[in-house]
């Protein structure tokens, strides 16, 4: 995760760290590089511009350059700036309602989102020990809802009984109704991927949505994606209120810039990063610890 860029900032900070003083032009010719770094990357452009300027502002305050470990404080800074890029503090779901609560999954095609549904749904059981039931809204694609099936006999998670022929909205009505009357605590629905953002699909998401009223709306994107996964995270919340996002396949990621830009680009939190194939690979997304590998 983050090799790239935190090969090439680490290069960069060893130069300033190892020295006794600094100047304003040793910060700025080291900025030039964290630029070049951040956007091969993959980080947005608006994104990386607000982080240089923002970290060359502090980092040239007298205070810094005065000090005993100038290069320290400027790597501070850089650490400090980077939390806040990925968006500060750890985001957690929002469950505190009557039971159930609803946590609707979405996201194109191939994202993961089904994979997905299943981890978020093992560790909602076994972490915070909640009866969680999952129903799979895909009537598109064949076989999905039997693929949501074997994950929960894989997961030991409930998932609705398949009924051929049902369209999403009534699938997540039934849902519903099952998971009030057997006393569940989450319902988590899986929605239809999809290839690109496309409008029946968003009017069916938002169909599912009106008649689920979910606390939680999380879009599932693909990290590998770079750019592209910002640009989905950004179509998707002008059309339905995303409460969160999960970013797949970051155990791939050697760049980040999805991870980077999510929130800037956005305003949505990152609330897990999915970093295997396997059922249990899905972390809580932690801004601090993050930066604090991209920094090693
Ligand atoms: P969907 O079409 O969005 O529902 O995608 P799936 O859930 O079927 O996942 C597509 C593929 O991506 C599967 O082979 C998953 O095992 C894989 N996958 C999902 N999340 C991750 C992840 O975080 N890391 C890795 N390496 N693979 C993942």
């Amino acid at each position: 995760m983050f090799e790239s860029l935190s090969e090439r900032l680490g290069g960069v900070f060893d130069k300033l760290r190892g020295r006794g003083a600094l100047g304003e032009a040793d910060v700025r010719a080291a900025m030039r590089e964290v630029r070049i770094a951040l956007l091969e990357a993959d980080v947005a452009l608006p994104v990386v511009r607000d982080f240089v300027e923002k970290v060359t502002e502090q980092a040239v305050g007298q205070q810094v350059l005065k000090s005993v470990t100038p290069g320290q404080q400027v790597v501070k800074i850089v650490n400090d700036a980077l939390v806040e890029m990925l968006g500060a503090e750890a985001s957690e779901l929002e469950l505190a309602v009557t039971p159930p609560a609803i946590v609707m999954m979405v996201g194109l095609q191939g994202s993961g989102k089904t994979t997905t549904t299943a981890k978020l749904a093992k560790r909602l059981t076994e972490k915070d020990r909640k009866k969680v039931l999952m129903a799979s809204l895909d009537v598109n694609r064949p076989a999905a809802q039997e693929q949501l099936a074997t994950l929960g006999t894989q997961t030991s998670v409930a998932t609705l009984p398949i009924v051929a022929g049902q369209q999403p909205v009534d699938i997540a009505r039934r849902a519903l109704q099952a998971a009030k009357l057997q006393g569940f605590d989450v319902l988590m629905l899986d929605t239809a991927g999809r290839l690109h953002v496309d409008q029946a699909l968003m009017d069916e998401m938002k169909a599912v949505a009106d008649v689920a009223q979910p606390q939680e709306i999380l879009l599932v994107v693909d990290s590998l994606t770079g750019q592209d996964a910002v640009n989905v995270a950004k179509s998707f919340s002008e059309q339905v209120p995303l409460t969160g996002v999960v970013l797949t396949r970051m155990d791939g990621d050697a760049r980040g810039g999805a991870a980077l830009s999510m929130r800037a680009v956005t305003g949505k939190p990152i609330k897990f990063a999915g970093v295997g194939e396997k059922l249990d690979a899905l972390e809580a997304f932690h801004p601090s610890r993050v930066a604090g590998r991209i920094l090693g």
